[in-house]
């Protein structure tokens, strides 16, 4: 098999050609077509989590290099293990990348993504950005059925994170507004999916006018530009009243700043996104509005099961996305530290 794999902390990505893994167990060896390039590959490319008090390396949490990165990884099964289960060589299927242990209080309760010794694909265990990748079990590989495989494939991570969010602030009517912060790849997941469950009032915030249009043609009903100091008062002004939901897509000191004032009694901010930063939270404020702080990260296997059934229905629309090469990771990369990507990019097979 050949991978592209991190040897040094913001360095190209070298390509590596080494023997193609043999499933023991009940392990499956899934030949990638398709894999999502996600900014938290960025983040580990670079080596470091900002933690908004301090700044962690990602080796003093156990991640060594070399890595192979890559989590939205979407494939045919090429070999099957002795004990497998569930699937047989042949089948295109979509990974689910968040692996726990099995055997604790989260991954019993189905929330291997809050494992403590959780080992994800593609940063614990060698992910997507290779020819071949290797999970433990085939109850982590979901059929997508005739869904766009480059499309599915972003579903693993930013898919599943934007629709676990959602799954968390509901029940909202449908009427009632949802604000959502960041109109990147997550904030238009967001907007599909909130669409596909029937929402009719979606609040877009971003600092980028170009971003909200395009969050206006994703579905958006209203957006507010986040420049200027009196955003908090946009946002009141665009809802018609102090917000019950905030889905925060980009998580930052500035994004929480403005967000936690615009909040009715009762109401939420779910925390998303992994910008780095922190807020001051005043705690009678909390007790008095009945107030909640909820992170998300990404999502559960079941919530990905329920996404994929939700775009096998038909009405989630596609985000923006479009196809290069894997061999042109480095390139890939390069766009997205600058930016200059406009919903994903998704690494293909050549041969797929
Ligand atoms: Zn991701
Ligand atoms: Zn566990």
């Amino acid at each position: 098999m050949r991978s592209w794999k991190v040897f040094e902390a913001s360095e190209v990505l070298k390509e590596v050609e080494e023997a193609t893994p043999q499933p023991t167990g009940s392990e499956v060896v899934v030949s990638v077509s398709h894999c999502g390039l996600c900014h938290s590959d960025l983040t580990l490319w670079k080596g470091i989590f900002d933690m908004g008090d301090r700044q962690v390396p990602i080796d003093s949490i156990g991640l060594q290099r070399p890595l192979t990165l890559g989590h939205e990884i979407l494939g045919t099964v090429t070999a099957v293990g002795p004990e497998a289960t569930g699937v047989e060589v042949g089948d295109r299927r979509l990974v689910y990348p968040w692996l726990g242990c099995g055997e604790c209080d989260a991954c019993r309760a189905g929330q291997e993504n809050l494992c403590m010794q959780g080992r994800p694909l593609g940063m614990r265990r060698p992910g997507g950005f290779g020819s071949h990748v290797v999970v433990p079990h085939g109850r982590y590989l979901i059929d997508t059925g005739d869904l766009d495989p480059a499309l599915a494939a972003t579903y693993a991570c930013s898919g599943l994170t934007a629709y676990s969010a959602i799954r968390k602030a509901m029940p909202v009517r449908p009427e009632e507004a949802i604000v959502m912060v960041g109109a990147g790849g997550l904030g238009l997941s967001g907007i599909v999916i909130l669409k596909a469950l029937g929402h009719e009032n979606i609040v877009v915030v971003d600092v980028s006018e170009d971003k909200l249009k395009t969050a206006i043609q994703a579905g958006a009903h209203k957006t507010v530009l986040s420049t200027g100091d009196d955003v908090t008062k946009k946002i009141v002004e665009a809802v018609g009243r102090p917000v019950r939901t905030i889905i925060d897509f980009v998580n930052n000191s500035q994004t929480a700043a403005f967000s936690f004032p615009a909040l009715a009694r009762g109401g939420r901010i779910i925390m998303v996104g992994m910008f780095g930063g922190q807020i001051t939270v005043p705690t009678m404020r909390m007790a008095q509005g009945g107030l909640s702080l909820i992170g998300s990260i990404t999502g559960t296997l079941q919530e990905l099961r329920d996404l994929v059934e939700l775009a096998k229905s038909g009405k989630l629309d596609a985000i923006p996305y479009e196809t290069v090469p894997k061999a042109s990771i480095n390139d890939a990369m390069g766009r997205l530290l600058k930016g200059a990507v406009k919903g994903r990019i998704v690494l293909q097979e050549e041969t797929a």
